[in-house]
């Protein structure tokens, strides 16, 4: 495997954006693609925004700012990649998007590129079979958010090759984070646990159990969990967390992890959490 300089990411959102800062941070090139020249400057912006918090808290130089923001370009162009040895792909937590988009990167980038999904839950052999390279397909599933939570999820495809999964994992060392390596299976390990706890969280909401702050609060203060799961689901996002029980369900068959149905209203309804200001909780404009 050559020498890892430059990755590409696909879709400038929630993760996306993440992704590419902390790659370019680690001193990588990064060319971050999305359909639409705003939904770039909103990554764009997003990326500026977390790196001059990360300089007001001390946690980064502020002259080291411009050179990361240098190593970062985008484009329109999937083709773009054709450079990169290496692709994560961040794009909407749908099969026909992220395989449509597979079937182009093997296309377009080099032959020993490794091309990695970010998906929570999709099957990463299913994507894999759509690339004439599923030896060199895995999942690189990074947390929320990218710049400060430690854990890569390294998911192993049936095809997945031994030299692919260290490739993935020394390069998630050489961005600070920690990997750990699992296989294949939906949710893998860290959405299968979570979504049901979140989804429980909407059913004890909905059945009136108790109040939205009264549940975080008994997760937060009992559990010790950082964020309660209603307000971890607006973080994640009501359609993605909506998605992965979709995938669940149907690929687990087991019935409980159907999706509860106000979570599904929540979602009908443009309510997707902090991305549209609006979930269980506000995010009213500063
Ligand atoms: P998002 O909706 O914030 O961003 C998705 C981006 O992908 C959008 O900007 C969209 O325009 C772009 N996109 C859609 N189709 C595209 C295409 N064909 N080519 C290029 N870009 C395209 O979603 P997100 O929360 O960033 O999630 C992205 C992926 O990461 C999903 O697979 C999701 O399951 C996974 N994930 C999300 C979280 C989370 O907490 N949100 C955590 C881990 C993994």
């Amino acid at each position: 495997m050559k020498e890892i300089t430059k990755v590409g990411v696909i879709g400038a959102g929630t993760m996306g954006n993440g992704i590419a800062q902390v790659f370019a941070m680690a001193g990588y090139k990064a060319v971050m693609v999305d359909i639409n020249q705003k939904f770039l400057d909103r990554g764009l912006a997003g990326i500026t925004k977390s790196l001059s918090r990360m300089v007001d808290k001390g946690k980064l130089a502020a002259e080291s700012v411009d050179g990361i923001l240098g190593r970062i370009t985008t484009s329109l162009e999937l083709e773009a990649c054709k450079d990169c040895q290496l692709v994560v792909e961040a794009a909407v937590e749908d099969i026909g998007v992220k395989t449509e988009i597979f079937t182009k990167l093997d296309k377009a980038c080099p032959a020993d590129a490794l091309l990695t999904t970010n998906t929570s839950t999709i099957s990463v052999t299913e994507i894999g079979a759509a690339t004439g390279r599923p030896d060199r397909i895995a999942g690189m599933h990074f947390m929320n958010p990218v710049p400060v939570m430690k854990l890569v999820e390294v998911v192993r495809g049936l095809a997945t090759s031994d030299e692919t999964i260290e490739t993935v994992v020394e390069l998630a060392k050489k961005l600070g984070k920690t990997p750990v390596v699992v296989n294949d299976s939906p949710g893998f390990v860290s959405n299968r646990l979570l979504l049901p706890m979140i989804n429980e969280a909407v059913f004890a909401l909905e059945q009136g159990v108790a109040d939205k702050e009264a549940i975080d609060d008994v997760m937060k203060l009992g559990m010790n969990h950082p964020l309660g799961p209603l307000a971890l689901a607006d973080l994640i996002g009501l359609d993605v967390c909506l998605a992965i029980l979709n995938v669940l369900h149907r690929d687990l068959g087991d019935p409980k992890y159907r999706p509860c149905p106000l979570l599904k209203r929540m979602v009908a309804a443009g309510y997707l959490g902090r991305k549209t200001r609006k979930g269980f909780y506000d995010y009213p404009k500063k």
